[in-house]
């Protein structure tokens, strides 16, 4: 177990496709501990994706539950999704988020409600997952890291909804 140093934006891996995981190994295991190391070691972490360490499989971790809005929703606590897909989504919602990756500035980020994942858990098992409100906006935030996509991409107008932080909390 250990903590990963995060790249950090402009890194032209962040921008890269990541691949499918095709097997849950030991070594696999071993990236997912040292991705939840690292998510836990960041305050304010709610998730993160195996790119962001510099792994290009299509690993996602998320843990809202200690998080001050999404703690008080519906939520399901730690939770790794392998291959993830979104097969449905909708409602919409704007979210104020941050990144590890892109630690001197926040976004307010259109985002859906409410999304419908289909991934397997970390033994590999196929899990079908319902998540809503901020859970779900950091199930979209980390599945775009899957496709190279930040939250910056997403920003409709930088004049008005990107912020500068003076320091990643
Ligand atoms: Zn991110």
């Amino acid at each position: 177990m250990a903590i990963l140093p995060i790249l950090k934006f402009p890194d032209p891996l962040l921008k890269e496709k990541s691949t499918p995981v095709d097997g849950v190994t030991p070594e696999l295991s071993r990236v997912i501990d040292d991705m939840l190391d690292t998510m836990h070691a960041s305050a304010g972490g709610v998730g993160i994706s195996a790119p962001q360490v510099g792994v290009l499989k299509r690993i996602v971790a998320v843990d809202v539950s200690g998080h001050k809005r999404g703690g008080q929703e519906e939520n399901h606590g730690l939770t790794v999704l392998l291959n993830p897909e979104i097969l449905a989504k909708g409602g919409r919602q704007i979210v104020r988020e941050g990144c590890m990756s892109i630690p001197a500035y926040t976004a307010n980020i259109e985002r859906a409600k409410w999304v419908l994942v289909d991934a397997l858990d970390r033994n590999g098992k196929q899990v079908i997952l319902e998540s809503v409100g901020f859970e779900a906006v950091a199930i979209q935030h980390e599945v775009d890291h899957l496709d190279g996509i930040l939250f910056l991409d997403r920003v409709t107008s930088v004049k008005t909804d990107l912020f500068r932080r003076k320091k990643y909390r």
